[in-house]
């Protein structure tokens, strides 16, 4: 939820403040789409390296399984080890405590999914508690961009989750 994100522009800021800023403090996110293994990998650790660019991989399994299972991040070492996604979690959401991780992954099995593509393209037709998971989805995945790139001091995190049907969730991509 909005609410729980930490302002990173103003330290100190209380959380109504928080909840209150603007969408557009988001990072420019490039959010590479396709399936399988269509050479993507390459691109992404090719986008990684640019100057200002930050790759996170496939930031769609963090819920579902890097953190709920603990298992290796890029740099070698076990999720809970690893210093860069100790400091996201802790500037996006307070740290990364087991109910938030397994709330955020029922959130993606309830939207991300492919045969909900159409009610994401016509958000206006979908229910109310389907746009509310959406918006809380959202919302989450602001939080964790922002701390990604806040930690990283890129100005363009390269999200290579490859589903497509999560792709509007961010809203923002590189121009
Ligand atoms: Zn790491």
């Amino acid at each position: 939820m909005a609410a729980l994100a930490r302002s990173e522009l103003e330290p100190g800021a209380d959380t109504d403040t928080a909840a209150l800023a603007p969408r557009a403090q988001a990072p420019t996110v490039l959010y590479i789409a396709g399936s399988g293994r269509s050479g993507s990998t390459l691109l992404e650790r090719a986008l990684g390296e640019i100057p200002g660019f930050v790759n996170v991989g496939e930031l769609v399994d963090l819920y579902r399984r890097t953190a709920a299972h603990d298992e290796r991040c890029g740099c070698g070492k076990a999720f809970a080890d690893c210093t860069f996604w100790a400091a996201v979690g802790d500037r996006a959401f307070g740290g990364w405590e087991g109910e938030r991780l397994a709330a955020v992954h029922g959130l993606q099995g309830r939207i991300a999914r492919q045969r909900h593509m159409p009610r994401l393209l016509a958000m206006r037709l979908a229910g109310r508690d389907f746009r509310s998971d959406v918006a809380s989805y959202g919302d989450n995945y602001a939080s964790l961009y922002r701390a990604i790139a806040a930690e990283s001091g890129a100005a363009c995190v390269v999200d290579a989750s490859k589903w497509a049907v999560q792709a509007p969730a961010p809203g923002s991509t590189c121009g």
